[in-house]
């Protein structure tokens, strides 16, 4: 067990969709709904076995049902997964408990299902509002799907809803852009994430680029974009608090941050379940199996394993001190307003922030990419433009 008291983030991986979208390199299927009852019973099996390796409940504050598309499974499916976590480990009062969906896949029942369950907060993948660019990215829904998935997911009760854009896509103009994002305002989320589009390797995506089918989408373009969300959305009142995600602020002026995900950035301990998932608990990266038949084969018939192991478990790789160090600088400068603490640095690794990436702080300064703020370390903001020019320096 890890000397860490929690609490604890589990995520679980659902790995089912409608259609394989072009762009997506997730470990998610198309057509194999048929797996999906054994794909439920194996992902229950697995968060006893876990637990039981644990040989405690442990805390949990958040659960991330991410895919994939979980709301693919039925309201039975999700009630015995979410029941298997509760007796699993101790389910915290004040806990989060995110649904990613896909528009198109959501009803009303469904939806009112899901809250009296315990979600409480849905994901919501809108990616875009134009035919033209849901058709690029072989989206299976349009933008009416989207406003009545909210207009249900509000009439159930849900009060803390993120939609999910992606901008730089191929023909898309800053004004396509700008569309897309009033258009996600008027619905009124309490959260957005917006990601740049990154053309995966192996996509089929990729090879259309790559045969001229479709435009490589232009870098500056995608920069201009950034730049005109980061002043419209602050003008708008939002906070900028990770790299590509915004909230609005809560009642006390903080923002309504997905708290699963900054388990993440702030490079804390979390469980990660089902096919693919990983997980960082007791100082290992653990890795399931990635495909679902071997996946239910192993959890349906494995034995019980050493924690943080389960039968489904493929890797496990020790994390040592200094590469922990370096990732809670990688993830922690994610973080805009929070960034990495020197104090709380200090207080869990037993060194000095200062000492240990002294060459890599001067480096960055020098370029006027990083600086301090009181305590805390910052991207500037040139720095935002170029992010993964600075996480490079920690890897
Ligand atoms: S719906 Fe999401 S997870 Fe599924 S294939 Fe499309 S992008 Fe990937």
């Amino acid at each position: 067990m890890s000397s860490f008291l929690g609490p604890y983030s589990l995520y679980l991986h659902i790995p089912f969709c409608r259609h394989k979208c072009g762009y997506c390199d997730f470990n998610t299927y198309a057509g194999k709904e048929d797996l999906q009852p054994d794909y439920v019973r194996a992902l229950c099996a697995e968060i006893t076995q876990f637990a039981e390796a644990a040989g405690e409940r442990l805390p949990l504050h958040t659960v991330f049902f991410g895919g994939g598309t979980p709301s693919l499974l039925t309201s039975q499916q999700l009630e015995a997964i979410l029941s298997a976590v509760s007796e699993a480990f101790e389910l915290l009062p004040d806990n989060e408990i995110t649904l990613e969906a896909n528009p198109g896949t959501v009803d009303l029942a469904s939806l009112q299902a899901m809250h009296a369950m315990g979600i409480n907060r849905l994901s919501m993948g809108m990616q875009s509002a134009n035919p033209a660019e849901l058709r690029i990215l072989e989206r299976q829904h349009d933008f009416d799907d989207v406003v009545q998935a909210i207009d249900w997911a509000r009439a159930v009760g849900f009060e803390n809803i993120n939609l999910d854009l992606i901008f730089g896509l191929p023909y898309q103009s800053i004004g396509d852009w700008q569309r897309n994002v009033e258009l996600a305002l008027g619905l009124n989320p309490e959260h957005l994430s917006l990601y740049n589009l990154t053309i995966e390797h192996g996509t089929p995506m990729e090879k259309q680029v790559g045969r001229g089918l479709l435009p490589e989408p232009d870098p500056d373009e995608a920069a201009e974009m950034y730049i005109w969300t980061m002043q419209h959305l602050n003008a708008e009142g939002w906070r900028h608090y990770e790299v590509s995600n915004w909230a609005r602020p809560d009642d006390n002026g903080e923002p309504l941050a997905c708290r699963h995900n900054l388990q993440y950035w702030r490079n804390l301990p979390y469980i990660g379940l089902g096919a693919g998932a990983h997980g960082f608990i007791g100082g290992l990266r653990v890795a399931d199996v990635l495909g679902p038949g071997v996946y239910i084969e192993r959890c349906l018939n494995g034995a019980l394993r050493k924690f943080p192991r389960t039968a489904a478990t493929a890797s496990v790789n020790e994390i040592g001190p200094y590469t922990e160090m370096q990732e809670t600088m990688m993830m922690g400068l994610r973080l805009l307003e929070e960034g990495v603490s020197s104090s709380d640095f200090e207080e869990r690794f037993g060194k000095q922030l200062e000492d240990v990436f002294a060459e890599e702080i001067a480096y960055l300064r020098g370029l006027g990419l990083l600086e301090k703020h009181d305590d805390r370390w910052l991207l500037t903001g040139k720095g935002r433009m170029l992010g993964n020019q600075v996480f490079m320096q920690f890897v």
